[in-house]
């Protein structure tokens, strides 16, 4: 029977139910073609629809749960916005599991609008520092400040993180900054990444100022390989980088710390589609598979991406996203048989 793997399902507000549970329905299948590992899925409740329950977003239950499961995948979660709600769950959950890389990749898939046909790179975000985690404060009315921390020790594991996996890529290396005006705390960022990169002689670095990145990424995205850079740069530029390869309906993200990971789709909750069986699951279903990559299961995390490539190819399910009518449903189930195909 193989290894088996305890994952935290959160399923989540609006559409996240729909989609996470297409991307079980891969896993599910995925498990029986591979044959050498298998998931126990407990699920568990997160986000908007909990606060009028339990008064969190987050409930106790739930993060018990997280801690004695080997990785989460996780629907999107609306967000409070009325003042004195709770912090956002996700943001709770990195928080408590130290997930201090933030990664997504872009890779240009086959009849999906790219850029350029050959993109294939991955953002890596640091994702405990920088803006996110400081305070703002407010000096006089009308005059404020905004304090980023910055870290030495932060600085080198994401280096270490984003060049442990560019050797298992093209061995290529870029970091993002704004030294020339953060002189600081980018100086921090370039040294640590300077400084460490010497442990990986293999990896080829070069650098970008954050706003050449911006361009660059539209003029020639393909020439990169593994982008590293500071919490609110990688927010800005892993946005931007998705939209290169379809946007929001293939954007998958992992949250990744020395303990624990937490995969997503980068999309919201839409509730305009909830229940309406109508968003594509795909960033999901690729989240699914960048969890299986994390778990040690390589093979099968290709064998769900691969499939996905071929129902694409293949072109006949088409959510409105891709100027289709297909269910988010029937997207699962194209995926799901195309796995199931190669087996036979
Ligand atoms: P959204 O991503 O939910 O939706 C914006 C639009 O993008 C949708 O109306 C739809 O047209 C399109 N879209 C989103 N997902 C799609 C999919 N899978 N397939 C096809 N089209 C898709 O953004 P929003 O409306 O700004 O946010 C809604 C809620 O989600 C907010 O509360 C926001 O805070 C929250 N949010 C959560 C996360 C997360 O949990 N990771 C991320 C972003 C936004």
């Amino acid at each position: 029977m193989g290894k088996v793997y305890e994952i935290a399902v959160l399923p989540g507000d609006g559409i996240g139910p729909e989609v996470v549970g297409a991307a079980e329905k891969v896993l599910d299948a995925v498990q029986k073609t591979s044959g050498g590992f298998s998931l126990k899925c407990v699920h568990g409740e997160a986000g908007y629809s909990c606060i009028s329950k339990y008064g969190t977003n987050l409930p106790a239950e739930t993060l018990e749960m997280l801690k004695r499961t080997d990785a989460c995948l996780k629907g999107p979660l609306t967000t409070p916005e009325e003042p004195g709600s709770p912090i956002s769950a996700a943001v709770n959950i990195r928080r408590t599991f130290d997930l201090y890389a933030n990664v997504r990749p872009c890779k240009s898939l086959p009849n999906v609008y790219s850029l350029k046909p050959n993109i294939d790179l991955v953002i890596v975000r640091e994702n405990t520092e920088g803006f996110y985690f400081a305070r703002e404060f407010e000096i006089t009315p009308g005059e404020g400040i905004a304090i980023r921390t910055i870290t030495r020790k932060a600085c080198e594991r994401i280096t270490r993180f984003a060049l442990k996996l560019a050797m298992k890529r093209r061995k290529h290396l870029t970091y993002i900054h704004k030294a020339n005006i953060l002189k600081l705390t980018d100086g921090i960022f370039k040294k640590a990444v300077l400084d460490v990169a010497q442990e990986y002689p293999e990896v080829s670095v070069d650098e970008q100022r954050v706003d050449a990145m911006a361009m660059q990424l539209v003029k020639r995205p393909e020439a990169f390989d593994v982008a590293v850079t500071t919490n609110m740069f990688g927010d800005i530029l892993s946005d931007a980088a998705a939209q290169t390869v379809g946007g929001l309906g293939f954007a998958a993200g992992a949250n990744i710390g020395d303990t624990y990971g937490m995969f997503e789709p980068v999309h919201g909750s839409a509730p305009k589609y909830a229940g309406k069986d109508k968003v594509n699951p795909i960033a999901t279903i690729l989240a699914a598979g960048m969890m299986l990559n994390y778990l040690g299961e390589a093979e099968a995390a290709d064998t769900v991406e691969q499939a996905v490539r071929r129902v694409l190819e293949k072109g006949k399910t088409r959510t409105y996203d891709l100027g289709g009518s297909a269910k988010t449903s029937e997207m699962a189930q194209a995926i799901v048989e195309e796995i199931l195909r190669e087996k036979d």
